[in-house]
């Protein structure tokens, strides 16, 4: 059974009118998954709040002091030039981290898996000490952390397909050699990162704008799935945005609802091989709510096998 994790406190965070994060995204998903008749074949949960201990595995004591201080009453706060903190906002964020953590529990409990977070702010960018590009959080890192501390694995993998590089994710587990992070992203493009360790732990697969399905694939098969196949990873978690997707104005990557559904079958294929099937993934960017919505249909079809 899929377990479908969100919470109605992620509409809430409010980023402005001209921010490509809106509440409609998660509108878009849910109405999508009714419509393909995949809702009724879910098990849906409420994300938790993440608790101080389970930010602190990924994130640093002064920067939680931070962020939890300049949550405002009213009004926004930017935190950085895209990031923006509205009274919604802290919630949000600690329901969006808390999502992570209770899906890992639910698959190491039996209860659901693979498992599904459909959540905002998204978080692939949140570094240990510093927030930026729409991320608070880094909500991948909380989850991959909390299965990394509450259940001793000594090899997971952190997938990581959207169009933009995910630094945050990078940087908290550089040189962790018990995480694999494999990472496509189009560059040269935000953040300009991707490219400059060494760290063997590191899968970065930059992609120029234009790239097409076809080349996604031929990369991805190229160099992420060897790679995964000798890492033999305990526990899958994705950072799946869909901002890669040709009718995303995001960025100029071209891929399509095929081409999500085949790398997600490629890593359901290896989670069966390597993990007993354990797979979390967990919603980044994707910015068109149509595309966005479609896609994430056919990654939870293909997730679900
Ligand atoms: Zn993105």
């Amino acid at each position: 059974m899929l377990g479908f994790i969100s919470h109605p406190a992620c509409h809430d965070h409010d980023a402005g009118p001209m921010h490509p994060d809106t509440p409609d995204r998660l509108d878009a998903i849910g109405n999508q998954l009714i419509m393909s008749g995949l809702d009724f074949v879910l098990r849906h949960y409420d994300a938790p709040l993440a608790t101080r201990e389970q930010l602190l595995r990924a994130h640093d004591r002064a920067y939680l002091d931070r962020i939890f201080a300049s949550a405002p009453t009213d009004g926004s706060v930017e935190i950085d030039g895209d990031t923006v903190m509205s009274p919604g906002t802290l919630a949000a964020a600690l329901h969006a981290a808390g999502a992570g953590v209770l899906g890992v529990d639910l698959i190491m409990r039996a209860e659901a898996n693979p498992v599904f977070c459909a959540v905002r702010p998204p978080g692939h960018h949140a570094t240990h000490d510093t927030a930026m590009g729409f991320c608070l959080f880094n909500n991948i890192a909380v989850a991959a952390a909390h299965a990394l501390a509450e259940y001793g694995f000594s090899r997971i993998a952190i997938l990581d397909f959207d169009v933009h590089h995910g630094n945050g994710t990078e940087e908290i587990f550089h040189s962790d050699d018990r995480v694999l992070f494999c990472s496509t992203f189009q560059h040269p493009f935000y953040p300009f990162t991707g490219h400059e360790s060494d760290a063997t732990n590191l899968v970065d697969v930059p992609l120029p704008a234009g790239t097409d399905g076809a080349a996604f694939r031929a990369a991805v098969a190229e160099h992420w799935l060897p790679a995964l196949d000798r890492f033999r990873p305990e526990f899958l978690f994705i950072s799946a945005g869909f901002d890669a997707h040709l009718l995303d104005d995001m960025s100029s990557l071209a891929l399509t609802e095929d081409d999500y559904r085949w790398l997600t079958r490629e890593l359901v294929a290896l989670a069966n091989t390597h993990s007993s099937g354990r797979i979390l993934s967990m919603l980044e960017g994707g910015y068109e709510p149509g595309a966005l919505a479609r896609s994430v249909v056919a990654h939870i079809n293909a997730l679900m096998g």
